[in-house]
């Protein structure tokens, strides 16, 4: 379809994936048909019900900490957002609420506004977009920490950031930990990074909005250890859970900072049953809300949590066949390699490097983009479609060599200068491997 990208063809390796699948489209019709607003409990019960036991489910599902549930006895409790980026918005205003009324019960004179304007906020140099747009839009300065080696942000950084603030009087108020990072899927560590959160009365958020999917699965769930001292904790179903988007799962160990942070009562928002479910208004920015538990419910039910993993396994092992088919070819060169995703680049540096990636956007079979690491140029490859196989990842392998063939020819008797490009194209041998995937390719069109 002409101005569409396709984003569900197994040929689409770029960003991370958005999800797709039946149960949650029809979970989507089924909530257009319905069509309510559930602005409150009483506007529509199944809405807030629903949702209330959805993100008890996943929850359970990825094995996070009882406390941040809604089913356990405490203020914790679940609700589906639009995006990780309202999430992490959402999650700073509560930190600044709580910080405003955690100094000021120990210093009632201290004023809020005093307060508000030295509020500090940290993340690393690895976060994603939307976590330093969070701290423009909260009017929180958002440092972004150089991270190690690994693509993490680790306390050393952050205690040495911390110091300075409060040497100029700045206040620590709310640190963005994340669960797999958009550049190359990294994973903080939390036991390292929540002491200092703790020992700072920061607000700690975690961000997993791609790799949290795969806590699904007990042998990923090590990556998160330390969760249950955030504060905030949050992934997107809608990236690799196969819920379609928009679907945002957050849950934070006490909502009375959200409540406070966000309620706003009036008249006709009142009711009798007050209290006996949240009030998911108070909970995020707008008013009124989507039945998003219900595409949530149609693929947890239709899935199941073997589905899920399933899936999750299978991503992960296609993207490792993908490393491993890089591996054995030693002109390029893998940087980083994590759950569905691979970093790669030629030897022979960024120059090179860029040049396969332009040859690969010019023609269009497969669609992959540029990252950066540790300052040098990568290409990003994710799988992304949940219909890719094998197959689709040996087409795009092929893909890669035929085009850095005229890079770096594999054959030395070839000197690269005297290939006419343009003929080659035309004349280029493909193995046979993937002459039968193109025409898979085109008969699928
Ligand atoms: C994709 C991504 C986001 C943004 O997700 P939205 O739901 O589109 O706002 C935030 N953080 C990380 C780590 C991501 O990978």
């Amino acid at each position: 379809m002409p101005g569409l990208t396709h984003w569900h063809s197994p040929n689409f390796h770029a960003y991370y994936p958005t999800a797709h699948s039946f149960p949650a489209v029809v979970g989507e019709l089924m909530s257009a048909g319905f069509g309510c607003v559930g602005l409150s409990w009483v506007a529509s019960p199944a809405y807030t019900e629903l949702e209330v036991a959805m993100m008890n489910w996943l929850g359970k599902l990825l094995d996070i900490p009882e406390e941040f549930l809604n089913c356990s006895e405490g203020p914790g409790g679940g609700v589906i957002q639009g995006s990780a980026s309202e999430v992490t918005f959402v999650a700073l205003l509560a930190a600044k609420e709580k910080m405003v009324k955690d100094l000021r019960t120990l210093n009632p004179e201290l004023k809020e506004a005093d307060i508000k304007g030295r509020l500090v906020a940290y993340s690393s140099d690895q976060s994603n977009s939307s976590v330093e747009k969070a701290g423009l839009l909260g009017s929180m300065p958002m440092r972004l920490l150089p991270s190690d080696e690994k693509g993490r942000l680790t306390s050393t950084a952050l205690i040495e950031a911390m110091e300075k603030d409060k040497a100029q009087g700045l206040i620590p108020c709310y640190v963005v930990a994340c669960l797999g990072t958009t550049p190359t899927c990294a994973f903080d560590d939390l036991s390292d990074l929540a002491p200092v959160c703790k020992r700072e009365n920061v607000w700690l958020h975690v961000d997993a909005a791609y790799a949290g999917t795969a806590f699904a699965c007990p042998e990923y769930r090590h990556l998160m250890k330390g969760v249950e001292h955030a504060d905030s904790f949050n992934f997107n179903p809608h990236k690799w859970m196969l819920v379609n988007f928009d679907c945002s799962a957050m849950w934070v160990k006490d909502a009375r900072y959200l409540v406070e942070a966000f309620n706003v009562e009036r008249i006709y928002l009142k009711d009798k049953h007050k209290g006996l479910a949240p009030e998911y208004r108070h909970w995020q920015i707008s008013l009124g809300r989507r039945f998003r538990a219900l595409k949530l419910w149609f693929v947890l039910r239709i899935y199941g949590v073997e589905g899920i993993q399933k899936h999750v396994r299978h991503q992960i092992s296609l993207a490792e066949y993908f490393e491993e088919l890089l591996r054995k070819d030693n002109r390029f060169e893998v940087c980083t390699s994590s759950m569905g995703l691979v970093c790669f680049r030629l030897k022979d540096g960024d120059k090179p490097t860029q040049e396969l990636l332009e040859r690969i956007h010019e023609r269009k079979i497969i669609y992959v983009i540029a990252g950066q690491f540790r300052g040098v140029f990568v290409i990003r490859f994710a799988i992304c479609s949940r219909l890719t196989q094998r197959s689709d990842v040996d087409y795009a392998w092929q893909e890669f060599l035929s085009q850095v063939e005229f890079i770096i020819p594999s054959n030395k008797n070839i000197i690269a200068d005297e290939i006419n490009e343009k003929k080659s194209i035309a004349t280029i041998e493909l193995p046979s491997a993937a002459c039968e995937n193109i025409n898979c390719n085109e008969k699928s069109k």
